[in-house]
């Protein structure tokens, strides 16, 4: 068969039977057709090949093709392929080991499937365990608008997007919002040290005007990720930590994205040199080749719930959290990391692709460029002295322009109205030399075009 008939095929089964994530509809929407990868690359159904400036969903840390990854699952599915967490098995007892070996600390390790679940898990954790020590009002969450922590209800809630919300709301109870850091916004006259104490200074403003005996914990990303790459001063972070520390209130940092390298260090919080008490992580654990996730929790939060009262202990089960073959191939996923140096790489590759590309910052759309580990944001204006955004057209203009040229980059999608103007790339951080260079070749011939500033004039 012609490869474009199967293509046709798959197209017109795709448009019957599948709902993709996110997208509007769209009749005639033609989604890249995946069937395989290797290192940066994927080849489509067409056998076009494409370099992953995304790593997927900010997930593919290896790179793909890792043959060695897909041993340790078979392996282990050959073995024991599924055994419940009420009981215990190896793969999960020896990950949870090494997990706590990367965060350099002293946490207890409860699994899930999703970044969501993560979540989900640190805020009944959280909850419970203000009830456990005698704290019984403690029950709200601050997070900050941007922040995405994830598609179900608890997760969601505490995602500050109003566009990802609309229509499903209302959420959860008890999760509150107060402004990122967002540095490249901040008004006039405010150095970035001020700026950040300002924003550090709305945490303990909401959890003091709330009641500080009603606020159970403040959730972040290190860096807002999906929401745009906002990425905050040390000392915005820190003095978080210290307000959360003297409230009696729980830090959980959602290292869903930041965490497995991807911010140069093995975990985002560690480049501010905190401890936060509750840990999230998705995606990079297993580098997207299976599902897994992880909430990791202060030891002395787990204490709490050595309990025999008959509501002391955590009542959360999720039947396919911790599958063996995931934590065995999540194993041999950290195994590469450090055998390959690829969190060093990272921070490398980060700093390589942030210096190259300065020069965009004289291109006229060019507001703002953001870095943080290997992964990178630009943000797009109309105007660089208003700072107007770019209409969304201008932005995915420039994404069908890379991938026409093999390069798939992302954006913020579904933020907030009219803010959907960041470009991001997250490439594996297996990335070659080569591949780094192709992606910034490819990303300044793109916004050297001189008709994307025509884009913005037929968009406005
Ligand atoms: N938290 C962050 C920071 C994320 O970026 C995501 C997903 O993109 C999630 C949580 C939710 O993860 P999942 O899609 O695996 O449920």
């Amino acid at each position: 068969m012609q490869a474009t008939d199967e293509m046709e095929q798959a197209l017109d089964k795709d448009r019957k039977y599948l709902w993709h994530n996110i997208l509007p509809y769209r009749e005639d929407h033609r989604p890249m057709v995946g069937v395989r990868g290797e290192g940066s690359w994927i080849t489509d159904l067409e056998g076009n090949k494409y370099l992953d400036g995304m790593s997927g969903m900010w997930c593919v840390n290896v790179g793909y093709g890792r043959t060695e990854l897909a041993q340790a699952a078979y392996d282990q599915l050959a073995a024991l392929p599924y055994f419940p967490l009420t009981q215990s098995h190896l793969p999960a007892i020896q990950l949870a080991e090494k997990l706590n070996e990367w965060l350099e600390g002293d946490y207890v390790i409860f699994f899930s499937n999703s970044g969501s679940e993560a979540n989900e898990v640190a805020f009944k954790i959280v909850r419970q365990y203000q009830q456990q020590i005698g704290q019984h009002y403690r029950h709200k969450f601050i997070a900050r608008y941007r922040g995405y922590h994830g598609s179900s209800l608890g997760a969601l809630s505490a995602t500050g997007q109003a566009q990802r919300k609309f229509k499903y709301e209302p959420l959860a109870g008890g999760f509150l919002h107060v402004s990122p850091p967002d540095s490249y916004r901040r008004p006039a006259g405010l150095t970035l040290e001020q700026f950040s104490e300002q924003c550090a200074q709305a945490v303990e403003d909401m959890i003091i005007w709330e009641g500080a005996e009603t606020v159970a914990a403040v959730i972040m990303e290190p860096v807002i990720t999906g929401g745009g790459l906002l990425v905050p001063e040390a000392s915005y972070v820190q003095k978080v930590r210290d307000i959360c520390t003297r409230h009696g209130v729980l830090l959980i940092m959602d290292e869903v994205i930041c965490g497995f390298g991807r911010s140069g260090r093995k975990f985002g919080h560690q480049n501010f040199g905190i401890r936060p008490d509750v840990i999230t992580m998705a995606k990079g654990l297993t580098s997207g080749y299976l599902p897994l996730s992880a909430t990791a929790v202060r030891k002395e939060i787990y204490e709490a719930f050595k309990d025999s009262e008959l509501h002391g202990h955590l009542r959360h089960v999720n039947t396919f959290g911790g599958n063996p073959a995931a934590c065995a191939l999540a194993l041999r996923n950290l195994e590469i990391m450090e055998r390959e140096q690829l969190v060093e790489r990272s921070q490398l590759l980060g700093e390589r692709l942030h210096q190259r590309l300065t020069a965009l910052h004289d291109h006229p759309l060019v507001g703002d460029i953001r870095c943080f580990g290997f992964m990178l944001g630009i943000e797009l204006v109309a105007d660089k002295q208003t700072k107007e955004p770019v209409p969304l057209s201008v932005i995915t203009g420039i994404i069908a322009e890379c991938k026409q040229r093999g390069l798939i980059i992302g954006k913020n999608g579904d933020t907030v109205a009219g803010f959907n103007n960041v470009l991001t790339l997250a490439p594996p951080l297996s990335s070659t030399d080569e591949d780094v260079e192709f992606i910034i070749q490819t990303l300044l011939q793109v916004m050297s075009i001189s008709r994307l500033d025509g884009l913005v004039g037929e968009a406005t």
